[in-house]
């Protein structure tokens, strides 16, 4: 079954917004094993909009459209559909009456004249109630196509995709799909291709895809049965087979959790606190951890210490260190994490200390060269990495890693 996207909004073209929307429903018809080969971005102009949907229509099963479903005369993605399958415009009393509670909820005293434009339905078309705005989304079928519209602002699109497209997409397709990812960081994406090659090559069902993130790497099996159960069967024995492969490399196969979510489960699961002491990364490690719900549990305390004054009086670090091996180097960061774990009593530290760039960098100390440490029950793992890219790539790399070098040291001393 096909399906293809049509982006409406001349904001879009001009490049003031990015087609977000696109992304999150490619994903979503991907993940629903349904095959996308076009997607159409077209302004609010008629003719073109006329053009791109008849076009859309004849060659795909499903046309997903989104945007220019408002209140105003620029928004004509509703007629311009209700015309190319030829239906008329009438009004729905349901949606009329969501409109006036809308309104009567909200901030304003009496509903814009134009908003009652948003209660006329293509004759025969399924509502799709919109809780978060005005314009419901609405589903045509004519024959075996299908005109699924919806309005532009994410807050409102994907809570109807979610909640009412997406079971509707399921029932038309046969069988079940089911999806599990595994997640791998510290290893590299041609390896774990490499290291795959036997199960990609084979594969038909279920099908194995890997994806390359900063710093991870990302393997998606996805299995096709009759039904949830019979997909379970053949997802589950593939899924080992990786884990297995790939060990203490897999920080989760759960598609929502990040690697940092991956970090404050381990603390909370064996009690332990953590305090990050940060040079090049600037607060972007700290920034990471307390992004999770329920970091408080166990992140103590971070520190920026950009400066060597900073080390030295955040976290005590030696004067003779500093000079004799400098800020960037692995006994300073070795000093930096010990000094975090004094400072806050915490029962493990992080530290990073590295040259971001662009400038800074010597021969002897190239930019994108980061040393990195963990401190644990009064031992130190201490790591160096040379990083490519420009700064920001090389702050985003350090922090994967050391997330990654305190998830490892929970385990090797947990487990
Ligand atoms: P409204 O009732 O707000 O006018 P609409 O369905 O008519 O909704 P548009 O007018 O096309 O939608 O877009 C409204 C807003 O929605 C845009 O200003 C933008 O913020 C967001 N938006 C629209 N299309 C997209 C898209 N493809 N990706 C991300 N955001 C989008
Ligand atoms: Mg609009």
């Amino acid at each position: 079954m096909t399906v293809e996207l049509i982006s409406v909004g001349t904001e879009l073209l001009l490049g003031t917004i990015v087609n977000t929307n696109a992304q999150f429903l490619a994903e979503k018809c991907a993940l629903l094993g349904l095959s996308m080969y076009n997607q159409t971005v077209v302004g609010d102009n008629e003719e073109r909009l006329k053009a791109a949907v008849s076009q859309a229509v004849g060659r795909s099963d499903i046309v997903i459209l989104t945007g220019g479903l408002g209140p105003t005369e620029d928004d004509l993605t509703k007629e311009t559909c209700a015309q190319a399958f030829g239906l008329r415009l009438v009004e729905d009393a349901h949606t009329r009456k969501r409109i006036e509670d809308y309104f009567k909820n909200g901030i304003y005293k009496e509903i814009p004249e134009n908003n009652w434009k948003q209660a006329m339905i293509p004759q025969g078309a399924m509502v799709l109630d919109n809780d978060n705005g005005t314009a419901p989304g609405l589903i045509m079928e004519k024959g075996d196509k299908r005109l699924i519209l919806l309005p532009g602002p994410p807050g409102e699109m994907i809570p109807l995709f979610t909640g009412q497209v997406e079971p509707y997409l399921r029932k038309l397709r046969p069988g079940f799909l089911m999806s599990r990812m595994v997640k791998i960081c510290g290893v590299g994406e041609s390896q774990v291709e490499d290291r795959l090659l036997d199960l990609i090559d084979g594969q038909t069902n279920p099908t194995i895809a890997t994806y390359a993130k900063t710093g991870e790497v990302h393997v998606r099996v996805t299995a096709q049965a009759s039904d949830e159960p019979c997909a379970e069967k053949l997802i589950k024995p593939v899924v080992k087979e990786i884990k297995k492969r790939f060990g203490q490399a897999v920080y989760s196969v759960k598609e929502e959790e990040t690697l940092e979510m991956a970090v404050v489960r381990l603390l909370k699961k064996y009690e332990l606190t953590m305090a990050a002491a940060e040079s090049c990364t600037g607060g972007l490690l700290s920034g990471r951890i307390v992004n999770v719900a329920g970091a408080s549990d166990v992140f103590k305390e971070g520190f920026v210490t950009y400066s060597n004054k900073a080390k030295r009086k955040h976290l005590d670090v030696s004067k003779s260190t500093l000079k004799k091996y400098g800020a960037v180097s692995k006994e300073t960061a070795r000093e930096m994490a010990i000094g975090g774990v004094f400072a806050t009593d915490s029962d493990m530290c992080v530290s990073v200390t590295g040259i971001a760039g662009p400038d800074g960098g010597t021969e002897e100390k190239p930019v994108g060269l980061v040393y990195m440490a963990c401190c644990f029950n009064d031992k130190v793992t201490v790591e160096k990495y040379q990083f490519k890219g420009n700064r920001d790539k090389v702050r985003e790399q350090a922090v994967v890693k050391a997330l990654d070098l305190l998830r490892r040291t929970i385990l090797e001393n947990c487990q």
